[in-house]
């Protein structure tokens, strides 16, 4: 008979990264700048890759040029390619940008689709863009965002062993309270960028060093603290 996964970090746990996060990033709101839904769809499409103060920049001009998914379409693929170009991947984003304005027109009224069934429908958007819009134009929690900074962290503390994004997101699924489902990607994502760098992760001063696994390899409790 197989025998049951111990899981390693309790509910509890899970409350406490949550409470620790938040009392260390009091505002810990999607770093993409965005005024509606279609800015933030290509702001996530802009963002593989490639830094969001570096996408901030690029849209604080493009933003001004393209106010509606028409706009995308109505100059080439070239001219859009120039005009994202610092984001890296300039060739695929444009196309995936396009794409997606052209189904958004013919089959949404222009309007980005609240669902994640019919974002995942667009050209370039896999889950992790559609859960960014949802969760942080939307405000819906249909699933949890997994990017670059939430793989990492989730297998440094100990939440996953899946490599996967989409299998990391179902495994969070199971553990996180659906009511942080927003928060907690995007407290990740914080402290991922602050202090838990790739390759230089900085346990010393980590808020949640006692629960997570790799912290506490590295930066055992001190005698006379609480965890
Ligand atoms: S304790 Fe270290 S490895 Fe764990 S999340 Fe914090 S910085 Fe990253």
């Amino acid at each position: 008979m197989k025998r049951a996964r111990k899981m390693s970090k309790t509910p509890e746990d899970i409350d406490e990264v949550v409470r620790r996060l938040k009392k260390a990033y009091p505002d810990h709101r999607v770093a993409l700048d965005h005024g509606n839904a279609l800015e933030l769809l290509v702001a996530t499409i802009l963002s593989a890759q490639c830094t969001d103060v570096r996408v901030n920049q690029v849209t604080r001009e493009l933003f001004k040029k393209y106010k509606s998914a028409a706009d995308y379409l109505k100059v080439t693929q070239e001219e859009l390619e120039n005009d994202i170009r610092p984001t890296g991947f300039f060739r695929n984003k444009a196309r995936s940008i396009r794409g997606a304005c052209e189904v958004i027109i013919n089959r949404h009224g222009g309007e980005v689709p609240d669902t994640m069934e019919e974002l995942v429908k667009l050209p370039g958007v896999g889950r992790k863009t559609a859960n960014c819009v949802l969760a942080n134009f939307f405000g819906k929690a249909e699933g949890i965002v997994v990017d670059t900074h939430v793989l990492r962290l989730t297998k440094l503390i100990g939440l996953t062993k899946n490599k996967d994004a989409v299998k990391v997101e179902q495994d969070l699924m199971k553990i996180v309270p659906k009511k942080d489902w927003i928060d907690f990607s995007n407290l990740l994502i914080h402290n991922g960028r602050k202090v838990c760098k790739a390759g230089r992760p900085d346990c010393e001063i980590c808020v949640i060093r006692e629960i997570c696994d790799w912290g506490k390899k590295c930066c055992p409790r001190k005698p006379g603290t609480s965890r």
